[in-house]
């Protein structure tokens, strides 16, 4: 559906009208529960001594037992280790060493970031009995902030998908509505913090796998600047686009999260050597107006009118705060689906043929000779769209056919970042719809293309290796949250996660629990 009109209404000074939100029945005000308060929050009372981190995480896993069966965000927990790891900084802070604003609060991780110890298995058959022997170094960074490994949550098999309908482990389901799917591929780490199963969680984004579900499940996701945040010890899907980053209930936490994560680090050769700044201190400082871009092309056939009206209110919200709002082009977006899927596939066919059989993961029980292994073992292991991936980037890669697509995918590539680099000369930020759509129902997108055009307005990004956000930004009349993404400039991600803060205080979709 075009809603051209609509958005020359938004561009419009105070030229947008709405209709009232009809959820009140999906809403439970369980706010006041240990599980759904913020890591901002929880550190306070931990500091003052009035909970701790034991009791925190007991709620925690309390919580997840009562709902885990229905909601399915983890693969797999341990309940004596976290409460261990509890007990650790209980006795840090008591000591007076505690170590910040992170100390003591369980942190659930998709099941692609390593954690010694613990189960890795990217949710596939191929690493289903797979224990990490090393952590990557956004956990050793977590760890040394003492924050509580907690949990493995689930995702698309190797991150490849939008909806956690792909895992070799079954399904998540949103928490808004069981029979929809929470988005992916970071579809665990979503939906476990809408559910109360996680205080803060991580995910990682290569065309979107943070930002939409955080969008489908009304929370916050961040996808840093590309070179942000260490990939050591993330499980490669497509290198040149994968980013780790923080999923969390407000955008000051997802600036506490991103702050403990981000940093240069020699293990990643892609890890850029750059001063971190205190993000949680500059999102408060930093105050507009800001100058905002409205990407026509995110805007037209195909955008769901009550997704449209959502982000049109939000952008109506920050033209009354005084910020510019001007309607700028990206000329390339039309191409950003197609070029994804030539360089993710390709790089992909490159980085999963090391599950090889002979040096870990799933091996076939019975293989004639070694080459026969191999087949089995990775006809066995993988799951159908990895297999649908690896057949295609074998294809785009191979001598014939490298010139026609990979190689030209590329030049649109440099293309499409050009693009937001002009955008950026007149503009500090981008604002558009996270997700063309509300959540839709488990089972509804069979065909992979359908699946595919989930990612338009995030897959850009990735190509363009810019950071973006997704903050909720009302919900939909079947009571559905929608997100509005903010798209920011390489490494400004403070000013970015400012842009967001100013949007969040001034509603309060933050605190809006589903009933489960
Ligand atoms: N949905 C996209 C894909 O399937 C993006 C996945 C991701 O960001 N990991 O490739």
């Amino acid at each position: 559906m075009n809603t051209g009109a609509s958005l020359a209404d938004a561009l419009k000074p105070g030229g947008v009208k709405h209709r009232p939100l009809l959820l009140q029945t999906k809403i439970s005000n369980v706010s006041s529960e240990l599980f759904y308060q913020t890591a901002t929050e929880l550190v306070a009372l931990l500091d003052a001594k009035k909970l701790s981190s034991v009791e925190l995480t007991a709620a925690v896993i309390a919580r997840t037992k009562a709902v885990d069966a229905r909601v399915k965000a983890f693969n797999s927990y341990d309940e004596a280790d976290a409460l261990a790891q509890a007990a650790a900084s209980d006795a840090r802070r008591s000591a007076g060493q505690g170590r910040g604003p992170l100390d003591g609060i369980p942190v659930g991780f998709k099941d692609v970031i390593a954690v010694a110890g613990q189960p890795l298995t990217a949710s596939s058959k191929m690493l289903a009995n797979f224990v990490s022997p090393y952590d990557a170094t956004v956990t050793t960074k977590l760890k040394n902030a003492g924050a509580i490994c907690w949990g493995r949550l689930n995702l698309d098999e190797f991150a490849m998908g939008s909806s956690t309908e792909n895992s070799a482990f079954g399904a998540t389901r949103n928490p808004w509505d069981l029979t929809r799917v929470p988005g992916g591929s970071s579809g665990g780490s979503a939906a476990a913090l809408a559910a109360g199963e996680a205080i803060v969680t991580l995910g990682s984004d290569t065309g979107g796998s943070i930002r939409q579900p955080a969008a489908l499940c009304g929370v916050v996701g961040l996808k840093p600047t590309y070179g942000l945040v260490s990939r050591y010890g993330l499980i490669a899907f497509a290198s040149s686009l994968d980013q780790i980053g923080p999923f969390a209930r407000t955008v000051e936490d997802a600036a506490i999260l991103l702050g403990a994560i981000a940093g240069h680090d020699e293990r990643d050769s892609t890890s850029f050597n750059t001063a971190i700044p205190d993000y949680r201190t500059e999102l408060k400082k930093r105050k507009g107006p800001w100058r905002l871009g409205i990407p026509k092309e995110y805007f037209g056939a195909g955008l769901d009118p009550e997704v449209a009206a959502a982000v049109e209110k939000a952008i109506a919200f920050y033209r009354s705060q005084g910020c510019e709002i001007k309607e700028v082009s990206l000329p390339h977006t039309e191409f950003g689906v197609g070029v994804y899927y030539i360089i993710a596939t390709a790089e992909c066919s490159s980085n999963l043929s090391r599950y090889d059989g002979i040096r870990y993961g799933h091996r076939a029980k019975e293989a004639k000779d070694i080459i026969d292994l191999y087949f089995k073992s990775r006809a066995e292991g993988f799951g159908a769209e990895v297999k649908r991936r690896i057949i295609l980037g074998t294809y785009v890669l191979s001598s014939g056919y490298y010139d026609a697509y990979y190689l030209r995918a590329q030049k649109v590539r440099t293309l499409i970042r050009q693009d937001f680099l002009n955008a950026y000369r007149e503009v500090d930020a981008l604002l558009t719809p996270t997700s063309p759509t509300p959540a839709f129902k488990a089972g509804a997108k069979a065909d992979p293309l359908a699946m595919y055009l989930c990612d338009v307005y995030t897959i850009g990004v990735n190509l363009a290796g810019l950071p973006a956000i997704s903050v909720p930004c009302g919900f939909s009349s079947g009571g559905l949250p929608i997100g509005l993404q903010i798209i920011g400039q390489p490494f400004h991600e403070a000013g970015l996660l400012a842009i967001a803060h100013a949007y969040e205080q001034a509603h309060d979709w933050k605190n809006l629990h589903p009933k489960l």
